[in-house]
């Protein structure tokens, strides 16, 4: 697809190549997508793959974290053509298992210190790159809010959350590029759109050479979810920032194509000058933030749980509270940190926090009356108003 925002002004970021397709300026800004069904189940997921990729996914994203469901990835190989990104958790050393059936790989500084925590994180990213080598694949450094490397975080105050996540994706690209190895790119996301764009602005202004994949992280249900990501990604877009995107929602499997749809039309509207960055800001002041669920995802119940929660909160829209809906336990408890009220999913309870402190589990259908009780409290006790 050949959209006018191509021949905007974009930063000279150097080419990286991600299977059939390259990324970075003067190629096409790819759309990319992830696959919400288990990895494992071979015929469900390399449907979602194909399926994705016919809508005009130029990368499908996996989530991989064990031997068992690396062993699915020849299989999913043989029955698609699509570039293929796998997501790495904290065995890093998975790495040699999924390399070969896979065109990139996408790691996470912050999540390098959980596995052989005695070991440097330089010489696990040096073992990574051995692997990209030998198998001929990209790496994405890909930083994320709710799960920044804690060595880096401590150098920081504790509400500076840009520095942290800035200063540790420029320590891995340094290190990177030390070893030699300059075939990656680099995402930063936040749940807000703001920090999205400070921070991929500032990124780009010290490495401009650095091909960015842009992100809302947990950017929740349509219509918001996709405003959300419009009006942080068509902002950078706007400005030259940007080689790959994914607009991430919360949707049923079978509407997964919708984030493709909405990448498209966010390109289309930036070429051709309709995208309107004021407009796309005026979002609810009570913000729902919602990851898009993946292969981790502990029960199918989340999507609706989520919906049940956009419902449910609807009479308190004008009150400026966030809602953290996350469907795991692997990124659930950290990135609920930050919200006024969190939910986690577990396969049989529903995680329920208040900030970072934990109030209780409670079965799937207990949690709906619970969060609203505890939403009620917390603006009776804080003297929540709403905006006038
Ligand atoms: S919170 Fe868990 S289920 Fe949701 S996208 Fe992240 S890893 Fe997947």
């Amino acid at each position: 697809m050949k959209t006018a925002a191509e021949v905007k002004a974009r930063n000279p970021t150097r080419a990286v190549r991600i299977g059939s397709i390259t990324i970075g300026a003067g190629h096409p800004i790819a759309i990319q997508s992830m696959c919400a069904t288990k990895t494992a189940d071979v015929e469900a997921t390399a449907a979602q793959v194909n399926h994705l990729t016919a809508a005009g996914a130029a990368v499908v994203r996996l989530a991989v974290d064990s031997s068992r469901e690396a062993r699915a990835l020849p299989d999913i190989r043989q029955r698609t053509r699509a570039n293929l990104s796998v997501d790495l958790q904290e065995n890093y050393r998975l790495a040699a298992e999924i390399a070969p059936w896979v065109d990139k790989i996408r790691y996470n500084p912050g999540h390098l210190y959980h596995h052989e925590p005695g070991k440097a994180w330089q010489e696990k990213v040096r073992y990574l790159v051995e692997v990209a080598v030998r198998h001929d694949i990209a790496l994405r450094v890909g930083v994320n809010c709710g799960s920044v490397d804690p060595a880096v975080r401590a150098k920081f105050e504790a509400h500076d959350t840009i520095g942290p996540m800035l200063a540790s994706a420029l320590e891995h690209c340094e290190l990177l590029d030390r070893l030699g190895f300059t075939r990656y790119c680099v995402s930063l996301k936040d749940s807000d759109p703001a920090k999205v764009i400070e921070v991929n602005q500032r990124f780009a202004a010290a490495r401009p050479d650095v091909p960015l994949h842009l992100g809302v992280t947990e950017a929740g249900m349509p219509p918001w979810g996709v405003q959300k990501s419009r009006a942080a990604l068509g902002e950078l877009l706007r400005r030259g920032i940007g080689d790959t995107l994914r607009v991430s929602l919360t949707v049923p499997n079978a509407r997964k194509v919708e984030e493709i749809e909405a990448g498209r039309q966010l390109l289309e509207d930036v070429a051709e000058g309709r995208f309107s960055g004021d407009a796309e800001f005026r979002l609810p002041r009570l913000n729902i933030i919602s990851c898009p669920s993946c292969s981790r995802v502990e029960n199918e119940a989340f999507v609706e749980l989520a919906e049940q929660v956009h419902r449910m909160t609807r009479p308190w829209a004008d009150y400026p509270i966030t809602i953290a809906v996350m469907g795991c336990r692997v990124n659930g408890p950290g990135e609920t940190d930050d919200a006024d009220l969190g939910l986690w999913c577990g396969p049989n309870f529903v995680n329920l926090k208040r900030g970072s402190q934990t109030l209780g589990a409670y079965r799937y259908s207990e949690i709906l009356p619970r969060l609203q009780a505890e939403l009620e409290a917390l603006i009776r006790e804080k003297g929540l108003m709403p905006a006038s």
